[in-house]
């Protein structure tokens, strides 16, 4: 039984995505039911991405897993926004610019049976302009009668239009292959064989000193990015030189074109936050000192943990906060941040650049503990004398055991442990401690799950 458990876990650790580096990345840009979702449907061949019947209902997920002929790449849908908010054709254009930001491929889905509306002209120039490559799909084109209609979509300017119908799957394959024709084999601009550099999100709500620290770790002189929509073709990332090391800071395009962040809805920094941890390996969440912790703060921590990688917490603004207050702060901080005591903590002043040099020991630290793999047999003899010590709770008068446990995977480390019965929730976020404790993992989470023999 275990072995044949095994010999699935050694898959699910081959296909950990965050072994190969970023995927490439597929944006889907599109008005309001044009039929994105439904599309996303089939690219993905789940039904997951949930078509909503209610119009405006803000899509929680918005990044998905695809694979197509053995080629693994991220989907990213764009389109839940709420286009009952003000300004329709502004937050079109604005869905569209945040498309080219993240996207090595962006689909542009217009509904045939509608034809092109002044919104997907809207659309169209910024796609354009962008020059990243652009699939334009014709959907709901449900018959030949519709292709027809279709000869019309050159008027965009974006090269033939590619009639599918996402309901029905028409040449639904064949609009795939197309994206795969156009995918990079990685990421623009990454690296070879070799890992190349460690990627890290710089992640925080508006003001909270990205730019400030991006600048200060950079080096002050360095020329900005024109924010010009549109006129040039911004880098995504940055390369910066840190503690004699380069490091990827990923979707620094969107840190720059802060105006925008600041109009934009939540909807789009999550997105953002959420397309940038996809390709980081640590993120650094930062944290404004000076006021209190908000929602947003605690949100964008939530999407760290949700994303599985490695974390920092850096306090900012710590040049504000009086020598009285530090006290009191650090152990609010601990207070909030009690569902990830894991999290390593600096507190700086991007401002004076007071201990910024200490971020980059903090993210050394959490990647070797994102990296690290326990050798089963350390594994089994802790535990072992772990149970000995402490033996779980008797369920339905049996004594569940532990008979083997293994680590599945690293980035970030998940660990099986095979048992004869059920174990309670608390005594598996013991366990979770006491690996910690005994083989660090600091700024790392870890899983810990069971496979219950039956
Ligand atoms: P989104 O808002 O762009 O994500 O659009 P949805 O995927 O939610 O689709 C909007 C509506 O169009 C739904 O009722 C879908 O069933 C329908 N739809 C999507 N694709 C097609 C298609 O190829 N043909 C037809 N006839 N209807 C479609
Ligand atoms: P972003 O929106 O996260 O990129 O934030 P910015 O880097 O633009 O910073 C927002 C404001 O906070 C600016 O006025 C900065 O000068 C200020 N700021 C950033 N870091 C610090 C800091 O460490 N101390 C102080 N006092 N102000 C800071």
């Amino acid at each position: 039984w275990i072995e044949a458990e095994l010999a699935d876990l050694e898959v699910d650790a081959e296909h950990g995505a965050a072994d190969e580096g970023p995927l490439p990345v597929l944006a889907i840009v599109g008005r309001p039911n044009v039929g994105k979702s439904t599309l996303v449907n089939r690219i993905i061949g789940r039904r997951e991405a949930v078509v909503e019947d209610v119009p405006g209902v803000t899509r929680d997920r918005v990044t998905y897993d695809a694979n197509w002929r053995g080629r693994r790449f991220t989907v990213v849908d764009t389109g839940g926004w709420d286009p009952e908010a003000t300004g329709m054709n502004l937050r079109i254009a604005e869905q569209a610019q945040v498309a080219v930001e993240l996207a090595d491929v962006i689909l542009f889905v217009v509904d045939a049976t509608v034809g092109i509306t002044d919104a997907d002209q809207e659309v169209g120039n910024v796609l354009r302009q962008s020059g990243k490559p652009v699939i334009l799909a014709a959907n709901k084109v449900d018959n030949q009668q519709l292709e027809l209609e279709t000869h019309a979509m050159w008027s965009l300017g974006l090269g033939e239009p590619f009639p599918v119908s996402a309901l029905h799957g028409r040449s639904s394959g064949d609009l795939l292959d197309e994206v795969l024709d156009k995918l990079p084999e990685t990421p623009a601009e990454t690296f070879g064989a070799e890992r190349g550099p460690h990627r890290v999100a710089l992640l925080g709500k508006p003001n909270v000193g990205k730019s400030s620290l991006l600048n200060k770790l950079a080096g002050e002189e360095r020329v900005l990015v024109d924010p010009m929509a549109g006129t040039t073709r911004d880098p995504v990332d940055e390369l910066i030189e840190l503690g004699g090391k380069t490091w990827r800071f990923v979707d620094t395009a969107g840190i720059r074109r802060r105006d925008r962040e600041l109009q934009g809805a939540d909807f789009y920094a999550a997105m953002r936050t959420r397309a940038a941890l996809e390709k980081a390996e640590v993120a650094i969440v930062l944290i404004d000192a000076s006021e209190p912790l908000t929602e947003q703060d605690l949100r964008i921590i939530g999407l760290v943990i949700e994303s599985g990688r490695a974390m920092v917490v850096a306090f900012n603004k710590w040049d504000l906060v009086d020598e009285d207050r530090r006290y009191y702060l650090e152990k609010e901080i601990d207070r909030q941040l009690v569902r990830t005591p894991w999290a390593l903590r600096v507190n700086i002043s991007a401002l004076t650049g007071r201990h910024v040099d200490r971020l980059v020991p903090a993210i050394e630290t959490a990647l070797d503990s994102w990296a690290t793999r326990v050798p089963t047999s350390r594994l089994n003899a802790f535990l072992t004398e772990l149970v000995q010590q402490t033996p779980p709770p008797v369920r339905s008068g049996k004594q569940p055991k532990i008979l083997f446990a293994t680590q599945a995977s690293t980035e970030p480390p998940k660990f099986v442990l095979f048992t004869s019965g059920w174990l309670e929730e608390t005594y598996r976020r013991f366990i979770e401690r006491r690996i910690r404790e005994e083989f660090g993992f600091a700024g790392s989470p870890i899983e810990v799950t069971m496979k219950i023999r039956e």
